[in-house]
């Protein structure tokens, strides 16, 4: 193991909005500060397409305020490393975070880890994942013009995803396991709106089917407890996110 001879005085772990707000609020404060990254920076904000709820931006896509709080987050002197933390230490001295080979210290660590999708956890999920199987619409939307599409989730994310989604692809076809959204309602006044969209209500998703792809999902439909087949060129799964907390399952932090 390599120890880095610097002792920071902050270690912010994850450089999404969270974290480049911190490391930015830090170094500002003038504390030495790095940011070990996993990913992007600016984290799932690469994967939205559009924001137009953030303060200060009427409308800007979400690889832009990325770029802006970066570049924000770097102004006072922080430093940024990719770095995907496999733990941390609490020792008396100093916490020791663990990427890797290398051994960072710090007197002070910021978790700032965010979430990863949540997964169906059903036959076919894994096995047509990138197959007709995705969770980042801005990502995938290209590879689905002219086809049609299942989202699956009722939240701010299915619903505004979906929406994009109809862009490009003739059908969207939003399956929720409620009979309503939980989606804010401007953005489902605008679901509703869309002729692209239609909403299978009450219902789940219990297998996801294909060849080479996906082209069918068998369907459960909770008042009537009717299962049905339905096909479909691709299926986009928005359930909502679980906390990246692994690396500090040792100190108890978990969620
Ligand atoms: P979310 O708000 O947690 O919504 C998850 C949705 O998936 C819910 O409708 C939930 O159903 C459904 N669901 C959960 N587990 C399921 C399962 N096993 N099978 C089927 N359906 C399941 O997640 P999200 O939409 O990803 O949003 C995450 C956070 O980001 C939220 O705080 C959200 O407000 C925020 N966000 C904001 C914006 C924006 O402001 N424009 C855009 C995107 C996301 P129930 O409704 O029955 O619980």
């Amino acid at each position: 193991m390599e120890i880095v001879e610097k002792i920071y005085d902050v270690i912010v772990i994850g450089g999404g909005p969270g974290g480049l707000s911190a490391a930015l609020y830090s170094s500002r404060a003038d504390l030495d500060t790095l940011i070990l990254d996993a990913g992007l920076p600016g984290g799932q904000l690469n994967n939205t397409e559009k924001i137009e709820n953030y303060a200060g931006f009427s409308s800007i896509s979400g690889s832009d305020l990325a770029q802006e709080m970066y570049k924000g987050a770097l102004q006072f002197g922080a430093e940024y490393t990719f770095g995907p933390v496999d733990r941390v230490e609490n020792t008396n001295e100093y916490k020791q975070v663990i990427s890797g080979k290398k051994i960072y210290r710090s007197h002070a660590v910021i978790i700032a880890t965010g979430s990863e999708n949540k997964k169906l956890n059903v036959s076919g999920e894994e096995e047509f994942k990138g197959r007709g199987i995705s969770y980042c619409a801005v990502c995938d939307a290209v590879f689905y013009r002219n086809k049609e599409v299942v989202v699956v989730g009722g939240g701010n994310s299915a619903v505004e995803e979906g929406s994009y989604l109809s862009q490009f692809a003739d059908k969207v076809t939003l399956i929720h396991r409620r009979d309503q959204l939980k989606a804010q309602k401007i953005l489902q006044d605008r679901a509703f709106a869309n002729d692209k969209m239609e909403f299978i209500w009450d219902t789940e998703v219990e297998e996801i089917m294909g060849d080479s792809f996906v082209n069918e999902l068998t369907l459960y439909n909770h008042p009537t407890g009717e299962r049905s087949q339905f096909k479909t060129d691709g299926i986009f799964i928005y359930i909502g996110l679980v906390p990246n907390t692994r690396p500090f399952a040792d100190l108890g932090i978990l969620n």
